[in-house]
């Protein structure tokens, strides 16, 4: 069966040393799983780059959107094998600039060559001239333009073959997934958690993820909208289990018997508290949140010592040092930020004070808690817990 040819390129995943095999295996494994809807998909590496195989035809836009998708994997170009002739690679590189033009209002390109099978006669800059000028010859439309052409095109001598191929499409980079542990996202509805989550996905670590509700204070829909967002997140990381958890109950002793100001701030030790022993069942050795130092009065320096202080697991806050506006346009870019806007409740929301303490002293907040049975409030939410299953 014909074959289309797509090049990938892997980003730090190359800079291993002696762990590098087993990197390339789980990115290969990887990109084959994200193309797995076409049958047939060949992938595998030579010197350093993977050279991915789907069926002819198959759509160019949603190859690259599936490999792209895919923690470790820097680039992505469509391509063509040639043989190590001069007029092979002209003739080929002249047909893959034409069905370009067929789908693509261009007028320019320029072509880029590199050797590195040194053993072939012609050298780069030459190779780069004659495959243009007979490119000109095939493509009237066509015209070079060094400095800002619509199309680069690369050719690349190597060992076995050459390659002819077009600009790359970034991905992410980062390390395949499932090469960094597990580890436990706490999960709002708000634009910081999914991107937290996203973050450390990208740098391998498996995602599980924990939502605390308070319903009937907080809808049915608003539980729909984290379930929304982490089907987003799915898209990238693949089916991700989430624990769903009503914290009504411990809020409602929280009011009862605590100062209203320490509210929110006790509600989080609390969340910590729970996820942690989620993580612990489920064998996530880090909680994530997607807190942001100095956003909120929960995020003040002395706030996050406090939550901290409840939980021996470390707490990774991957959005610790970012600007909102930073944090927003990482939304957008995966594909987030609209979901995460529309206004539903968060059960943090739900019994805000309306002056929340900034700057908490732990004896105090320690002497808060004292009037609670902490350990069976904590016992009962995570025997409450419901799962749910979602995939991409
Ligand atoms: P986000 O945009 O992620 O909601 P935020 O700026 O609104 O963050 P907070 O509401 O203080 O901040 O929450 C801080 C972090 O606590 C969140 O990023 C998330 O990790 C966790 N968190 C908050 N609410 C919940 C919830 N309902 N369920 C699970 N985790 C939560
Ligand atoms: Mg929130």
């Amino acid at each position: 069966m014909k074959k289309d040819l797509y090049i990938v390129r892997c980003g730090e995943v190359a800079l291993k040393g002696m762990n590098r095999p087993y990197f390339e295996r789980v990115l290969l494994e990887r990109v084959k799983k994200a193309l797995e809807c076409y049958d047939d998909t060949e992938a595998n590496w030579k010197d350093g780059l993977m050279f991915v195989r789907v069926p002819h035809g198959a759509d160019e836009d949603d190859v690259i959107s599936k490999c792209v998708r895919v923690f470790g994997v820097a680039s992505v170009s469509p391509a063509v094998q040639a043989p190590k002739e001069m007029n092979d690679i002209g003739r080929l590189a002249s047909e893959f600039m034409k069905e370009i033009i067929d789908e693509e209002q261009i007028k320019s390109f320029k072509v880029k060559a590199k050797r590195a099978d040194k053993t072939f006669p012609i050298e780069s800059p030459e190779i780069a001239r004659q495959v243009g000028g007979m490119v000109l010859k095939k493509c009237k439309v066509l015209s070079v333009d060094v400095h800002r052409p619509d199309v680069e095109l690369c050719v690349d001598v190597r060992r076995e073959a050459a390659y002819i191929y077009r600009d790359k499409v970034k991905g992410f980079g980062g390390l395949p997934l499932g090469t960094n542990g597990k580890g436990l996202i706490l999960m709002s509805g708000g634009i910081d958690s999914p991107v937290a989550a996203f973050m450390m996905a990208k740098r391998g670590m498996s995602i599980e993820a924990v939502h605390f509700h308070s319903y009937p204070y907080t809808s049915q829909r608003a539980q729909e909208k984290v379930e929304e967002l982490v089907k987003v997140l799915a898209g990238y990381m693949g089916r991700v289990r989430m624990h769903v958890i009503n914290l009504l109950p411990i809020q409602e002793q929280i009011v009862k018997n605590c100062p209203e100001d320490e509210t929110t701030l006790l509600v989080r030790r609390f969340m910590m508290r729970i996820a942690e022993k989620i993580a612990e069942k489920n064998e996530c050795m880090m909680l994530i949140t997607g807190e942001d130092l100095g956003q909120v009065a929960s995020q003040t320096a002395e706030a996050l010592v406090v939550t901290d202080n409840v939980v021996s697991m470390p707490v990774m806050r991957p959005l610790i040092a970012m600007d909102k506006v930073d944090i927003m346009d990482k939304a957008r870019e995966i594909g987030t930020y609209d979901i995460s806007i529309q206004p539903y409740e968060d059960c943090c929301t739900v019994f805000l004070p309306k002056h929340p303490v900034t700057k908490p002293k732990l004896p105090r907040i320690e002497k808060s808690e004292s009037k609670l049975d902490v350990e069976a409030l904590v016992t009962a939410a995570v025997d409450s817990e419901e799962i749910v299953t979602i995939q991409p």
